[in-house]
């Protein structure tokens, strides 16, 4: 017998709110217009940024290093070590995002687990904003340092927090996310890394979102706003833009060789795969290449929203790509992200706990994959479900 049943409880409670979800089973690979439970859709859903999770240069990277390496990297690198070409990919990274060195994890969900914990210690402050993506606040959580939220990209609670505390403290370390996951903002990293340079403190920022979208040919938020070298830890996934698997900190020699010996993930957790590495490498060669994939992306994002605003729906502040499609209501989120599947647009609905209550939304992610008239037949959709459920 199973001791589980209380979960059931707590399911028929999920279904009870209407927030209750079965995953759709996604036909062949991730592109622009995928088939979803037998169904054709226009797919606004992935983080597939760049179109590269079925780029035919990354599958021959792929396939060339499943050939010379095998499937598995063996045993946690700190035991095994690293195969040349983990080597090579961290330190293509480092050059392509301009920093000293990279260490690479297997998602970006482990490298904040893993490096706030092992850069912060008993007597060091975390100041972090109120709307850091969850993987930060887990590693908060792990980390022993005492902890302190200030309020979304509110400059003034910033400094308020840092004037009463820093002193109190022997390293400080400021962390937000580069490109807000659930509202596409931007940081106000030139003011975040002014302020940390008058109260001494260290910057981090999760540029999952902002990596391979912001700055030249992706290079990210702090690429964006010039910052090189002011930043101390900068996070970026490989599974978003990059299109494959992994997270990564760029940062200094020093920080890189700690977390070597420090980095739980790096200590009790195997490395990459070698087809995940040698397609990696791949699109950030592409990237270095060419501003073809970053220029075509923008200018699908900024079509597709300017045609749901002036339709008069609620995209919130975004900045970027991320388009969210605020409702409010969570059952109604999930009613309408059903009716657009019903019309052939699949958009995740957003809800508690991923935001806070009473701000679900439906989020748009527009690709450099989509075409012009895959975005013109979602956004009739839109236009059709909205007036139907009232929204416009
Ligand atoms: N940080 C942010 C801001 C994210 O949006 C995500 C992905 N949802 C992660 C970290 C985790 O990245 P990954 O999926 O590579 O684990």
């Amino acid at each position: 017998m199973s001791n589980t049943g209380f979960l059931e409880k707590k399911i028929e409670g999920l279904k009870d709110e209407g927030v209750y979800r079965k995953l759709p089973i996604l036909e062949g690979a991730n592109e622009a217009e995928v088939v979803l439970n037998g169904q054709k859709v226009i797919n606004l859903s992935s983080n597939n940024y760049l179109g590269f999770a079925n780029h035919p240069r990354l599958k021959k990277a792929a396939i060339e290093a499943v050939e010379k390496y095998g499937v598995g990297a063996g045993a946690v690198r700190t035991i095994i070590g690293n195969m040349d070409i983990h080597e090579e990919l961290e330190e293509i990274l480092a050059e392509f995002k301009k920093e000293e060195a990279v260490m690479v994890f297997q998602s970006g969900f482990n490298c904040n687990a893993g490096t706030i914990q092992a850069v912060t210690e008993k007597g060091d402050l975390i100041i972090s904003d109120e709307l850091n993506h969850a993987s930060i606040i887990d590693g908060v959580k792990l980390s022993k340092a005492d902890k302190a939220i200030f309020k979304h990209s509110d400059m003034e609670d910033l400094e308020r927090v840092l004037k009463e505390k820093r002193e109190n403290y022997n390293n400080v370390l400021i962390i937000t996310d580069g490109v807000f996951s659930m509202d596409g903002d931007i940081a106000k990293l030139p003011e975040i890394v002014e302020l940390a340079e008058k109260y001494n403190a260290m910057t981090y920022v999760d540029d999952a979102h902002g990596s391979g979208v912001l700055g030249k040919s992706g290079r990210g938020t702090v690429d964006h706003f010039n910052l090189h070298g002011r930043v101390d830890f900068t996070i970026g996934t490989l599974s978003k833009a990059i299109g494959v698997i992994g997270g990564y900190v760029a940062t200094s020699k020093s920080a890189q060789e700690w977390l070597n010996h420090r980095g739980r993930p790096i200590l009790f957790s195997t490395s990459l795969p070698p087809a995940a590495v040698g397609a990696i490498i791949e699109a950030v060669k592409i990237l270095m290449e060419t501003e073809e994939y970053t220029d075509k992306l923008w200018d699908n994002a900024k079509y597709f929203k300017e045609k749901l605003g002036k339709l008069g729906f609620n995209t919130g502040k975004s900045e970027t790509p991320i388009t969210p499609v605020i409702i409010g209501n969570e059952a109604e989120s999930m009613e309408f992200s059903k009716k657009l599947k019903e019309e052939g647009v699949f958009v995740s609905a957003i809800v508690f706990p991923t935001v806070p209550k009473g701000t679900g939304r439906v989020r748009c992610m527009v690709t450099a994959g989509h075409t012009k008239e895959q975005l013109d037949r979602a956004v009739n959709a839109f236009e059709k479900v909205g007036k139907e459920m009232g929204i416009i």
